[in-house]
């Protein structure tokens, strides 16, 4: 592979469900054209041997919660993620055996969801649920040489149990904190705190290699080349952020 200069864009190809689990090669050719970078999970459809153009860098992320069949989510029960199953656990993802199957097949760099189990990829998403402040979580990163992901919704949700600090705003505020450490950005949105995270990694990030991810929500949006349209702007949007920054 050749050597990495510059920031890198792209968008996960989870917020364009429902196409990823129709036709995800097709899928990717069509991102390729205007992204180096993309994200996959094990969902339905997907095998994990699939022909992907080169060139398309990738990260993946193991499945949220599989479930064994569809009760085990009308009702609720613990899914493999040991969380109360729903019904997107069951539409998107196959069982947790072929999850963890495909997973093993995927393309790319694993992204873990906290620091007991992250593998030697060495890569974590952090939120609230890590339960650790920022200088604790730099420190961390420093020791094992581990780098993070940076989620622009993650961050700051859940304000009053959130371990990085008491306020949106303060939380912003200690983003240079981590900042050498961020490898990669998922970018939920472009406007309001979004904009705003962003904007404070830009300033305290010294680092070229930065991946900048597209993660929005899907809008379940059935016309596929309007579900491109969406993802091409929206990459577009990010990109001009960063590089006016
Ligand atoms: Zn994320």
């Amino acid at each position: 592979m050749s050597e990495i200069s510059g920031p890198s864009f792209g968008v996960s190809t989870m917020s364009l469900t429902p196409h990823n689990l129709r036709d995800i090669e097709g899928l990717v050719k069509e991102l390729a054209a205007f992204s180096e970078i993309s994200q996959i999970m094990p969902v339905r459809g997907v095998t994990g041997s699939e022909h992907f153009p080169p060139g398309l860098r990738w990260y993946k992320e193991k499945a949220w919660n599989p479930v064994d069949g569809f009760f085990q989510a009308a009702f609720h029960r613990d899914g493999d993620g040991m969380l109360p199953a729903n019904l997107k656990d069951y539409v998107l993802f196959p069982n947790p055996d072929i999850c963890r199957e495909v997973f093993a097949r995927l393309p790319g760099r694993m992204i873990a969801h906290d620091f007991e189990s992250v593998g030697c990829d060495r890569l974590v998403e952090i939120g609230p649920k890590i339960n650790m402040s920022l200088e604790k979580i730099a420190k961390v990163c420093q020791k094992r040489n581990i780098e993070l992901v940076l989620d622009t919704e993650h961050l700051v949700e859940n304000v009053a149990t959130n371990p990085f600090g008491r306020s949106v705003d303060e939380i912003i505020d200690k983003i240079p904190i981590i900042s050498p450490f961020v490898k990669v950005v998922h970018v939920k949105g472009t406007g309001g705190n979004h904009r705003r995270i962003l904007r404070k990694f830009l300033t305290s990030s010294h680092r070229s290699d930065v991946d900048y991810m597209a993660e929005y929500r899907p809008e379940l949006i059935l016309d596929f080349q309007l579900t491109i349209k969406k993802a091409s702007s929206f990459v577009y949007e990010m990109k001009r952020i960063v590089l006016a920054t």
